[in-house]
């Protein structure tokens, strides 16, 4: 709610719209709640404010639930002020390819720790809204491998991280949402993705009843798939160009931000 806003500004509007760390608030606030104050417990009209803290406390006048502007946004529990997050998202928003930590750290002026933590939850806050979506429809899916491609034998080496790309295809053949998903951190040394892989990939991101799915599971070979396998070369091209390569703990979450972006382009709008 609060991203779609700030992802169509221009910097000029963007600097304008959010002077001051007030500006900030107040805009959640009216986000929160656009007819006045309503207790997330028991729906009362009328709270008590404390303003001694940095972010307004809202108590209800009611049950004295305490509820602050950042609960339930990924700004919750913050100590980082509202305009760094506030830039963290117009910054993350405004090119295709993003931002990495250390840039991020030198614009906003905080740490790198707290760079990467503040990318780390928008990436989350991605995550869920990209896995909210089922694939649908016509849909392909091909095996791929992130990592530099040790390819003498099947055996899985500690640097490869096999995936699966999904994505659902409209009439012309093209993708239009896309999934990438890692497989589980296991031995891997068979020449196809295990048909339990590929029926877990089927059971969380497909739709119950899909038009058509096509698997392609046979790892190291020329892809049948191209248009998946060219979105995958894009993805680790981005991977490798604004974060300098990545082990396998934090890829998913890579992974999950290159299909929102993909989404965001197809659709011109957000969904963060
Ligand atoms: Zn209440």
């Amino acid at each position: 709610m609060v991203y779609s806003m700030i992802e169509d500004l221009s910097l000029e509007q963007f600097l304008a719209h959010f002077p001051s760390e007030k500006t900030c608030a107040d805009y959640l606030l009216q986000c929160k709640w656009p007819n006045g104050f309503v207790c997330p417990r028991c729906g009362h009209r009328h709270a008590y404010q404390t303003s001694t803290r940095r972010l307004p406390l809202f108590e209800c006048a009611h049950c004295r639930h305490q509820t602050s502007l950042t609960v339930g946004t990924v700004m919750e529990g913050t100590h980082t002020p509202l305009r760094k997050w506030f830039t963290a998202f117009f910054l993350v928003s405004q090119t295709s390819n993003g931002i990495n930590a250390l840039q991020l750290s030198r614009i906003i002026e905080v740490t790198y720790k707290t760079a990467w933590l503040l990318l780390h939850k928008i990436r989350q806050a991605m995550s869920e809204s990209v896995d909210s979506v089922l694939l649908s429809g016509f849909i392909h899916v091909n095996a791929a491998c992130y990592g530099r491609p040790y390819n003498p034998t099947l055996q899985k080496h500690p640097k490869e991280h096999p995936l699966l790309v999904g994505a659902s295809m409209n009439a012309e053949d093209e993708p239009v949402y896309v999934k990438m998903k890692q497989l589980p951190h296991a031995p891997l040394q068979q020449k196809y993705v295990p048909r339990a892989w590929t029926e877990a990939f089927t059971r969380h991101h497909v739709e119950p009843d899909p038009s058509h799915v096509e698997f392609v599971t046979e790892r190291f070979k020329s892809p049948k798939l191209k248009k998946l396998i060219s979105i995958f070369v894009e993805t680790n091209r981005w991977i490798n160009s604004t974060f300098h390569g990545l082990g396998g703990r934090h890829l998913q979450g890579y992974l999950n931000e290159f299909c929102y972006r993909f989404k965001s382009k197809k659709a011109e709008h957000s969904y963060l």
